[in-house]
């Protein structure tokens, strides 16, 4: 599905990726955890294909095709959903409008009819359901005034209502209370399935304890030094990331 190959890039001529390597099949769970400052955002947001960011090497195959080549909205047509980090507020858009749009250009890429009123109305009612979200947060202004919790489940929301192909969960963790965390984990883990695949980025191992990765990759230095099996991610839990540094710094 996925298949980066020695990926630099860099945000205000600074470096920040510096030859990342990674292939995510249909089916897999890849975590990406890392020190702060390491890139793990640079990652997801160059994935997304934001435009801040400067690719200057590699390259970036995702199903078959050139990832690099495709406009933002390109990405997310073909299947890609990048829940951030931070949340944006859009002033004036409901998440049910913005969804309406998104949804059905999404639709349209996979060659499906748009959908109606009614059938829309219902897929939102069943995908609510599943992130345990209230339809009076879905009518008011995207992220607008929410809190950290609300952001978070708006985005899983969003991404249950997009069946993306490749989702990418940038510490989609961070400010939850372990109720929010359960709801979050459990969205994504319904969705899973043989033809998707997501790369759940965290800080902390706690959010593997309910979305059980196939992979662990520690990002540190803009480079991925160390990969494994859901084990990894106990023993940073248990050591933290000193010995990784350290295991970096004796190379
Ligand atoms: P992580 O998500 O692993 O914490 P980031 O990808 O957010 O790491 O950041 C990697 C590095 O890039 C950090 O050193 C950070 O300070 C730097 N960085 C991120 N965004 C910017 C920006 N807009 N301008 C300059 N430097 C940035
Ligand atoms: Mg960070
Ligand atoms: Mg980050």
């Amino acid at each position: 599905m996925l298949k980066i190959n020695n990926l630099q890039a860099s945000i205000e001529g600074k470096q920040i990726l510096k030859g990342i390597n990674l292939e995510v099949k249909a089916g897999e769970i890849h975590a990406i955890m890392g020190p702060n400052g390491s890139g793990k955002s640079t990652l997801a947001s160059v994935l997304a294909g934001r435009e801040e960011y400067e690719v200057d090497g590699g390259t970036v195959e995702y199903l078959g095709k050139d990832l690099l080549d495709l406009a933002p909205e390109e990405r997310a047509r073909a299947g890609i959903f990048l829940a951030f980090q931070y949340p944006v507020e859009i002033p004036g858009v409901s998440t049910t409008n913005f969804l309406k749009t998104a949804v059905n250009q999404v639709r349209e890429a996979r060659g499906l009819k748009a959908m109606d009123a009614v059938s829309f109305l219902k897929e939102m009612k069943e995908k609510m359901k599943l992130v345990d979200i209230d339809q009076a947060l879905l009518s008011r202004s995207l992220n607008e005034g929410f809190s950290g919790g609300e952001k978070k489940r708006n985005e899983i929301f969003q991404m249950a209502m997009l069946e993306p192909k490749l989702s990418i969960l940038d510490e989609t963790d961070s400010g939850l209370d372990i109720d929010a965390l359960k709801i979050v984990a459990d969205g994504v883990n319904k969705l899973r399935s043989a033809d998707t695949a997501s790369i759940v980025v965290t800080h902390y191992q706690r959010l593997l304890d309910y979305i059980v990765p196939d992979f662990v990759h520690v990002l540190y230095q803009g480079r991925i030094v160390k990969s494994g099996d859901k084990t990894l991610a106990y023993e940073l839990e248990e050591k933290g990331y000193d010995w990784i540094k350290e295991e970096v710094a004796a190379v």
